[in-house]
């Protein structure tokens, strides 16, 4: 067996193991986040079953975009400058790194351009962590406010990020509280737009899972570490 073969087995197993101790009943997306790791690689996932593919940077995503002959669902999640947006929004199914109000609506008007209503997630920093991109938790009433207003993108849930504690349990309140924002965002959008709480990753995704995500992003423990050049 190839070792993305067996990797992908144990963390699907993983995944379905943590969906049956989360009290919420959901189930679970997988977004297989290939960044830094080649076509080949996507390619052998997408034929094992994977669905949805993750990228963090416009241009990498152009490349495999452009290459891959297979049908998948892209998902843009690193944080989008203005001038990528234009891009972003051709190839991206799902933006989750709605991180500003001044991105989401370069992402109204890129998208309005083209006809499209591009979806997005609202990517909030839950942990005020300075390192980390996203939005003020408190400024969640005025960010749904304003985007709803914004024709040409539709807003499906919530992103974020939990520090990368090396005791794991410790991401378990950056969890619980995304969550109930979550909740929240319900209240304000029409009945059944907002489906995907996306959170966890590789070292911390059981934990999301346990408190209530739906979609993890998963790289690390599907394609090995990754080379940085
Ligand atoms: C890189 C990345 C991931 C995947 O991280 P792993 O630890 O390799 O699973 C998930 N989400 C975001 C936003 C990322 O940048």
């Amino acid at each position: 067996m190839s070792e993305i073969k067996e990797r992908l087995a144990h963390v699907m197993d993983r995944i379905h193991e943590a969906e049956k101790r989360s009290p919420y009943g959901q189930k679970v997306t997988l977004v297989a986040v290939t960044k830094f790791h080649p076509l080949e690689d996507m390619e052998e996932a997408i034929g094992l079953g994977v669905s949805q593919v993750g990228e963090n940077r416009v241009q990498e995503m152009g490349e495999k975009f452009k290459a891959l002959t297979l049908p998948v669902v892209w998902n843009l999640q690193g944080h989008l400058q203005k001038n990528k947006v234009k891009k972003a929004v051709a190839m991206a199914d799902l933006i989750q790194s709605g991180d500003s109000l001044d991105i989401l609506r370069e992402i109204d008007r890129r998208a309005g351009e083209i006809g499209k209503v591009q979806d997005v997630l609202l990517e909030f920093n839950i942990s005020g962590e300075e390192s980390k991109h996203g939005m003020a938790p408190d400024s969640l009433d005025d960010v749904c406010r304003e985007a709803s207003l914004l024709p040409h993108i539709r807003v499906k849930g919530l992103m974020c990020m939990a520090p990368a504690y090396e005791d794991v349990e410790k991401t378990r309140p950056v969890f619980r509280k995304a969550h109930g924002m979550w909740e929240d965002m319900k209240k304000k959008f029409p009945e059944g737009q907002i489906s995907i709480l996306s959170m966890g990753m590789t070292h911390d995704f059981e934990i999301a899972i346990e408190e209530g995500a739906n979609m993890v992003r998963i790289g690390t423990a599907i394609f090995g570490e990754r080379h940085y050049h």
